[in-house]
């Protein structure tokens, strides 16, 4: 089917308008094309926007949770019946390939579906009293909340807020990346025409300086939940601590693989391959740095770089593709100078290192997969956050050395264990800091399983039954069952 893509309105407080802030422009980095313009928002459409959700949000809140829940499960229909046309958005909008991006949707779809089920379904607690009262633990809504998320997977991590807030009876105002506005702005197509009441979503593409930053600030927005790099989640807590409001923050990674000399090795170079160099290595969970024991290191890195330089690298709609283009060229830049400060630093390129030479692919932001030897863990290039499809490679001696060196970096969002005994790899989970450990496997997801980091990688969890709660507040309620006046006042 033929797409094209709309018109450049956005989306405020439920109603479809031109926005009154600078233009944002969304590119096809692929092949350098524009795919479309569209309006920015601006400070008076941020206000409109959230009068709107404030408006609405109280009659929302008052539904019984079965009630919103028909609704999420409407749009989540309405997810699954566009992946089509969201995943070719989004691929535009992202240079990522049609296979990952129709994954993308079906998640987004089974998140709604999945957090349409907690609503129904989520109890509030009576606890045991002490005394001739009954106490209950309650959850309410917290109201207004900004969600602010990143590029490299939007429809997803869009999902993931708007479903659990929506679903927690809140009014949701998003903030796309700049880079990627186009996909946020078709699930507010689909949850409109689902029926989600006016103004309880609304979609404010435009720069996270100034929108995000009002969204933040403002003294209406009850929580803000981030998606984003380290330093702006770092920005983003100090805004919320003068205000006192709930944040939660999904931020960058470093995360280690570790590959002990018993492993299946076929298993685990296929997982080493999917961990990194998917998604061309734009994903927070990348497992970035990857740790051989040193009695198989040689070998076994001799098979990973052979394996490396069979990926396809190419177009994001050719099927064959598995490594595409960057998300800009701006951040292929930024790719190509971390591999030039692993050079400065002593490492070794074992591959890729350098956009690649065939002439198709010269207009596009492509970088090939890159494998470098001979840094330490200490190195800039082993520390920091490349968000590329660039891999270091290290040795290590046994399991508490691998432990020492992967816990050595401020992130701790993910980790991967390769090795065919058991009690060693629920040894090393445990001892790892990390949100998420795989073993024997990389990069999969379950909705009910909740996901986020520690350290660097962030505060809170999304996800899982509890990522309802994280939209909530809690209020206790005693009520005297007695009927006697409190023993205090010594009635006369
Ligand atoms: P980013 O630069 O931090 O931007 C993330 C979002 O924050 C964008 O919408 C951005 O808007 C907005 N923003 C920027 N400055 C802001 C401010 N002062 N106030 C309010 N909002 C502001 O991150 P990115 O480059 O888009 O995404 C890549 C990062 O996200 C990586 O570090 C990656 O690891 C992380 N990530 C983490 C997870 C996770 O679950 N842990 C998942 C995916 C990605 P603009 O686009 O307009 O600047």
């Amino acid at each position: 089917m033929e797409q094209r893509f709309r018109d450049d309105l956005i989306f405020v407080g439920g109603l479809w308008q031109r926005g009154r802030g600078a233009p944002i422009t969304s590119q096809f980095a692929a092949d350098g094309s524009v795919n479309a313009t569209i309006s920015g928002a601006s400070a008076e459409d941020v206000e409109e926007a959230i009068a709107r959700a404030r408006d609405a949000q109280p009659a929302w809140a008052a539904l019984r949770p079965h009630e919103r829940a028909t609704v999420l499960h409407r749009i989540s229909q309405g997810l699954a019946a566009g992946i089509e046309r969201i995943a070719w958005v989004q691929s535009r909008d992202t240079s990522k390939t049609l296979t990952e991006t129709r994954a993308l949707a079906a998640s987004a779809a089974a998140t709604f579906r999945y957090f349409a089920a907690v609503a129904e379904t989520m109890d509030d607690l009576l606890t045991v009293p002490r005394g001739d009262y009954t106490t209950a633990s309650i959850h309410e809504p917290l109201g207004l909340v900004a969600a602010i998320t990143p590029w490299n997977s939007p429809i997803a991590s869009d999902a993931q807020k708007v479903a659990p807030a929506l679903a927690a009876g809140n009014a949701v105002l998003l903030k796309p990346a700049s880079w990627s506005p186009l996909v946020s702005l078709e699930l507010a197509r689909i949850a409109e025409e689902a029926g989600l009441p006016q103004g309880l979503l609304s979609v404010l593409p435009g720069s996270g300086r100034e929108v995000g930053n009002l969204l933040v600030e403002h003294r209406d927005i009850a929580k803000v939940s981030f998606t984003g790099g380290t330093s702006t989640g770092r920005r983003l807590a100090h805004a919320a601590a003068e205000k006192l409001m709930p944040i939660s923050l999904e931020l960058g990674g470093k995360s280690p693989t570790i590959v002990f000399e018993d492993c299946d090795i076929d298993l685990a170079i296929a997982g080493i391959l999917f961990g990194i160099f998917s998604s061309s290595g734009q994903s927070c969970i990348a497992g970035s740095r990857l740790f051989v024991q040193r009695s198989i290191h040689d070998a076994f890195v001799e098979r990973l770089v052979t394996a490396t330089r069979a990926l396809v690298v190419g177009h994001p709609f050719d099927a064959a593709t598995q490594v595409s283009s960057l998300i800009h060229p701006e951040h292929r830049d930024s790719v190509a100078r971390y591999v030039d400060l692993a050079r400065e630093e002593g490492g070794t390129i074992l591959c890729g290192g350098a956009p690649p030479a065939e002439m198709a692919l010269q207009a596009g932001a492509y970088f090939e997969p890159t494998i470098i030897s001979g840094l330490s863990n200490a190195a800039r290039t082993c520390r920091e956050e490349i968000f590329g499809p660039v891999l270091v490679v290290m040795p290590f001696e046994d399991e508490a050395d691998v432990i020492a060196q992967g816990n050595d970096n401020d992130y701790g969002l993910a980790c991967g264990i390769w090795s065919s005994d058991h009690r060693r790899c629920q040894r090393v989970a445990r001892a790892i800091r990390a949100g998420t450990v795989w073993i024997n496997t990389y990069k999969q997801f379950s909705i009910s399983t909740p996901f986020g980091g520690d350290g660097d990688s962030g505060v809170g969890r999304e996800k899982g039954r509890e990522g309802l709660r994280a939209y909530q507040r809690q209020k206790s309620i005693y009520e005297d069952m007695s009927g006697r006046p409190h023993p205090w006042a010594r009635w006369p």
